[in-house]
């Protein structure tokens, strides 16, 4: 079914009883063209695509748990596009404008809502870096703003500006950034790749690969096998569990990442802020909630909870740049799986295994790369060939020493 506003209003009148589920509970087939394993935001958007895009038919994503359960619906919601690195840049430039059509793409209310991002700055040499950071940004197509602490003080008046051991100077500002209703971006793929007859099957989980002569015709799987003439992976944080079943090691770990929201209070923060001396993002939901996040945990975990001294540590960076927050009382907080790369940056590639391809290395910035990944994803399953945006994000720049350390910390994944 479609949405629009004429129908809520036929159904507003006539007593909500022609609505139909968002997608279809599909049955596994024997066998299809592709499977996209995982059915979190990058795996619908990559079947959609593939359904859209690239005239692909006999597709299915397999979600072990159910859709919306892993990061897509577990994180901070932010999206943006303010990276340095050109191979960065421009694939989450792209990403920014799909976000931009999305709604209208997919038929389904996401709430984009650009109301800017902007990130902190405290010293003169990060002040400098910002700038050049902002020149790369426009350099690629997109939009960037630097703000002394004025400009910053006239958006932000509560902020601590002078009395903090870092005191505000200014920020980088990308009034395109905002943030996207994040489970909604996974009912809203799912509902467009089900319209076009991709099969979504929740509750199959992958066990192992079909691996014959060094080429994969299929899965198996929680509900039996599955034939395939292509396989793609993206399960995020769960990448290096099944790549082993594939005999890969990647380079990837997996660290629990943490989200917090307060009680609703009224709206104090239109747009999206993050502290540039600790770190610390906070956005005001809809509802009124302060949603807030901070470091991943130290050690790595496949849990998906965290632990009470990064609590500490991302109240400690909210009070410090917005003592007001204290006031606040928590309402909830949970916990998500990253697969952090080596260099910070993603990969999306073919693997030496003949039909097997791999989309993995998210970090904790995956949510907005969203579009841009499934589309790239989709363009390689389908052609084989890499899309223009995603060309660097190979897996072999580790052997080669090509990385995208966008954060100039070296292959240290807890850095990033
Ligand atoms: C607390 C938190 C805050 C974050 N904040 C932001 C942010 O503000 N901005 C941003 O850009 N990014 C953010 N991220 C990162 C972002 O959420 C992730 O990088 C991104 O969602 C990962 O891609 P995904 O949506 O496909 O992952 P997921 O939704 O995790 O999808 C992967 C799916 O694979 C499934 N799966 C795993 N193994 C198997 C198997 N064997 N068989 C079948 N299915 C399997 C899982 O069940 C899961 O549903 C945040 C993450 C967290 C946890």
């Amino acid at each position: 079914m479609g949405y629009s506003a004429f129908r809520i209003f036929k159904e507003a009148v006539t007593g909500h009883k022609g609505w139909k589920p968002v997608w279809r509970k599909a049955e596994p087939l024997a066998e299809y063209d592709i499977i996209i394993i995982g059915g979190g935001g990058h795996g619908l958007a990559t079947a959609h695509y593939l359904a859209s895009k690239f005239d692909q038919k006999r597709i299915a994503v397999l979600e072990k748990g159910w859709i919306g359960g892993g990061n897509v619906g577990r994180n901070t919601t932010i999206i943006r596009s303010n990276y340095m690195l050109h191979e960065n840049e421009a694939f989450y430039e792209f990403s920014l404008k799909l976000w931009e059509g999305l709604e209208q793409d997919v038929n389904y209310n996401a709430m984009v809502s650009q109301r800017g991002v902007l990130n902190l700055y405290h010293t003169d040499p990060q002040r400098d870096a910002y700038i050049r950071r902002g020149n790369a940004m426009m350099l690629n197509g997109a939009d960037a703003k630097l703000l002394d602490a004025e400009g910053v003080r006239k958006m932000y008046p509560f902020l601590n500006f002078d009395d903090a051991r870092f005191p505000i100077r200014g920020g980088l500002l990308q009034p395109r950034g905002g943030t996207v209703r994040h489970d909604a971006v996974a009912w809203g793929y799912a509902h467009a790749a089900d319209k076009r007859g991709v099969d979504i099957i929740e509750n199959c989980e992958v066990t192992a690969f079909d691996i014959q002569n060094g080429k994969c015709t299929g899965v198996q799987t929680t509900r039996g096998p599955i034939g395939a003439k292509k396989v793609g992976v993206a399960v995020a944080g769960n990448s290096g569990r099944v790549m082993a079943m594939a005999g890969m090691r990647l380079p990837i770990e997996s660290h629990v990442l943490q989200a917090f929201v307060s009680e609703g209070l009224k709206p104090l923060l239109d747009g999206v802020i993050t502290y540039g001396a600790g770190h610390f993002y906070v956005s005001q939901s809809d509802k009124g909630g302060l949603v807030f996040g901070g470091d991943i945990d130290g050690y790595n975990s496949y849990a998906q909870r965290g632990n009470l001294p990064v609590v500490e540590d991302v109240c400690e960076g909210g009070m410090s740049v917005m003592p007001m927050i204290g006031k606040a009382r928590m309402l909830r907080m949970w916990g998500g799986i990253m697969d952090m790369s080596m260099d910070g940056s993603p990969i999306i590639d073919k693997t030496h295994i003949d039909g097997l391809y791999f989309n993995g290395g998210w970090c904790y910035g995956g949510f907005k790369a969203t579009p841009a990944s499934g589309y790239s994803f989709a363009h390689l399953l389908a052609t084989d060939t890499y899309h223009d945006t995603a060309k660097a994000y190979r897996l072999d720049r580790f052997s080669r020493g090509y990385m995208i350390d966008e954060k100039g910390q070296g292959a240290q994944p807890n850095l990033h």
